[in-house]
């Protein structure tokens, strides 16, 4: 059988970088944006531009491909359920569903025993008052919040800022004694079959990823603790493809997980450099029903997220040979927005 062409929906820099992998693999990719300045235009075959809500560019989409992943889950259901009746959608649309909402999300990992930090959900302004005991907390929107967009710090009920619009469903999250926050990239090709990155450690700046790196200074058991729980979870939920669970871990060395993206991650970044498969490649062969190759660390490493105006004093900078620098080849430059990144081997 001839290679799959492979639909994408997303032009981000996931989207870039799947379809980078998807080229070395021979897979042609179709990728399907509502931004004409998609950086993923310099790294696809073929780039498609149009809302997704769009009938026409939705079925021209589909017609070109044999079958579709996505590098962001906040795709509304009705689009993907709709277009998996036409051509496969892998991961499966109703994961998307569950892990788009934040509360939807947590119910799933704690009825599979799975810890996440305490919360309840939020309709008004009224129920904040009675969950007293989740103060300090932090004020999440169920949907479509990254990069800790649509969020509020509780400290106290003085605080709740007259601009929340509750309109919007909320989840009311308690903050933890963090001490360190790990996520785990797993390949999930079918029934116990996959592939499992070692624990990567990660720093945030301001709610945004801003390092990660392997090894991450963990206990053994916490490792195989937080390595146990994203197998559980691929498990659980069918799951066909590259998944990041996002771990934090407080003072106390308790584990919770944060949360699911269903998609690769910008932690796994580093993957590309070290180790002989990376993420995305993982991603295109289980999507497409390619071989699981053994996959292997070759270095330990670091990945700097290159955040705004960073991007500036990297381009056009000679590299040693140690350093990977890729440039998303977004056409502005904004603040907190991710323009590229850097990843340092250990040799
Ligand atoms: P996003 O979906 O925007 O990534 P997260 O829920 O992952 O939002 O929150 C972003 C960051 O904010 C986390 O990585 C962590 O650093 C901090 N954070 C979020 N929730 C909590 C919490 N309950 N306790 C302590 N820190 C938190
Ligand atoms: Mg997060």
């Amino acid at each position: 059988m001839s290679n799959p062409t492979l639909g994408i929906i997303g032009g981000g820099q996931l989207g870039s970088l799947l379809a980078e992998a998807a080229k070395k693999l021979n897979i042609e990719t179709v990728i399907l944006c509502d931004d004409i300045n998609a950086p993923a235009k310099n790294f696809t075959t073929n780039f498609i531009c149009g809302s997704y809500e769009d009938e026409k560019i939705i079925n021209e989409f589909i017609s070109r491909v044999d079958l579709i992943t996505f590098e962001f889950e906040n795709i509304p259901y009705k689009v993907l359920k709709n277009i998996n009746e036409h051509k496969t959608v892998l991961p499966k649309p109703e994961i998307n569903k569950l892990v788009q909402n934040r509360y939807t999300e947590k119910d799933f990992l704690n009825k599979n025993d799975i810890r996440t930090t305490r919360y309840t959900l939020i309709k008004d302004e009224d129920e904040i008052k009675i969950n007293q005991n989740l103060i300090p907390g932090i004020l999440k929107t169920c949907t479509l919040g990254y990069d800790g967009k649509g969020q509020y710090k509780i400290n106290s009920i003085k605080d709740i800022d007259k601009n929340i619009d509750f309109n919007n469903e909320y989840i009311l999250e308690k903050i933890i004694n963090l001490k360190q926050e790990i996520s785990i990239i797993i390949t999930r090709f079918g029934h116990q079959k996959y592939v499992v990155y070692e624990p990567i450690e990660n720093v945030h700046e301001d709610q945004i990823l801003k390092h990660s790196k392997i090894p991450a200074d963990i206990s053994d058991s916490l490792k195989e603790k937080s390595t146990d729980w994203a197998k559980k979870i691929v498990e659980d939920l069918d799951y066909i493809g590259t998944l990041c669970v996002e771990y934090f871990i407080d003072k106390n060395n308790n584990l919770y997980v944060n949360e699911i993206a269903p998609r690769v991650h910008n932690s796994g970044h580093l993957t590309i450099n070290t180790h002989n498969i990376s993420q995305f490649e993982n991603h295109i062969r289980a999507v497409c029903g390619l071989e699981k190759i053994e996959t292997k660390k070759i270095h330990n490493g670091k990945m700097i997220n290159l955040i705004g105006s960073d991007i500036s004093n990297y381009r056009g900078k000679t590299f040693a040979d140690n350093e990977f620098f890729y440039d998303y080849l977004k056409t502005e430059i904004r603040d907190n927005r991710k323009m590229g990144h850097l990843t340092i081997i250990e040799k």
